[in-house]
């Protein structure tokens, strides 16, 4: 099956959500520091499965999302997010990148949406004619508010939807995780259940092959889990356990690659650049188990080299990068 990663513009994050967990960093630091900003891509990802046709992994944002003030007033949101979190060109929307695909969002029979952020909704009003699957106790936790860095399920991003099928996890242990769903009946498209970002985070397990994390992981770094740590609002032994069956996963299916929807890192990049057509080349992949090799060691701790600093705008400013 192909899958095609869809870069659905950024989103300007503080670096201590991303990776000050272990250092310190609380939610206080998430929204009152406003001088270590980083821009992480935002992505959704297009299976084109053989029968069901075209399926959506999340759905990024929206262009109305990006008029913040307007858009969230009189939410939390208004107040704790940036109004300029999010950047989206008009190459980049859902529409414009199912496009270059051949398809509008009215060819989509299904989505699956990893959990209910904003950056991961955003999208969905486009898609009121499919059914949305999504972990059963996120669905259950819609309407929470300030659960998990946003309100759940912001009402004007996910009313237009009618079909809700909430996933409980009754099949087969599938590496560390204790029961899956085969959301399709051919064993192409599994969901796991990886909660603690939010109550009801789900992964994807496409082919066998690939994992989408959603923000169970925010980039593959977030693998070594006891050195790189995001910020937790929510439970954070659900997250460290969700990494950790992961972590199990990977040594169940030693082709295993990660791709979570955020992944800033040079693993990130070339994997979306590589599955540009749809498919992984044997050298990307080739390269991707090097670079892995080279980051963890056999307990998946974290090569000292590769781990994440913040560098500083040259000039000054709020956003720098990541090292
Ligand atoms: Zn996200």
């Amino acid at each position: 099956m192909k899958i095609h990663p869809l870069g659905i513009g950024r989103t300007k994050v503080p670096f201590g959500q991303f990776y000050g967990g272990l250092a310190g960093a609380d939610f206080d630091e998430f929204v009152t520091d406003k001088d270590h900003f980083i821009w992480v891509p935002i992505h959704a990802y297009l299976l084109e499965h053989p029968v069901c046709g075209p399926i959506l992994v999340d759905t990024g944002i929206s262009p109305e999302q990006t008029e913040h003030v307007e858009y969230y007033r009189g939410s939390i949101m208004e107040h704790v997010m940036d109004v300029d979190e999010y950047d989206l060109p008009a190459d980049q929307t859902l529409t414009a990148q199912l496009a270059r695909f051949g398809h509008t969002p009215q060819d989509i029979s299904a989505v699956i949406v990893t959990h209910f952020h904003e950056d991961h909704v955003g999208g969905l009003n486009l898609l009121g004619h499919a059914p949305v699957h999504l972990g059963a106790d996120e669905y259950a936790a819609r309407g929470e508010k300030a659960f998990g860095l946003v309100p759940l399920a912001f009402p004007p991003s996910i009313e237009s939807i009618t079909d809700w099928r909430p996933i409980e996890f009754t099949g087969p242990a599938l590496g560390g995780f204790d029961g899956s769903a085969d959301l399709f009946g051919d064993g192409s498209v599994i969901a796991l259940p990886t909660p603690g970002h939010s109550p009801g985070s789900t992964s994807v397990l496409v082919d066998h092959r690939f994992l989408l994390t959603g923000d169970a992981m925010y980039t593959v770094r977030h693998l070594a889990v006891d050195d790189v740590r995001a910020i937790q609002i929510g439970r954070e032994d659900h997250y460290v356990d969700s990494i950790r069956r992961i972590q199990w996963l990977r040594r169940a299916i030693p082709d295993l690659l990660v791709v979570p929807a955020h992944d800033d890192t040079e693993y990130g990049v070339r994997l979306t650049a590589g599955l540009a057509t749809g498919e992984l080349s044997d050298q990307d992949a080739r390269w991707a188990k090097d670079w892995e090799r080279d980051t963890f060691d056999e307990a998946v701790r974290l090569n000292p080299a590769r781990r994440p600093r913040f560098i500083p705008d040259p000039d000054g400013g709020p956003v720098g990068a990541v090292s």
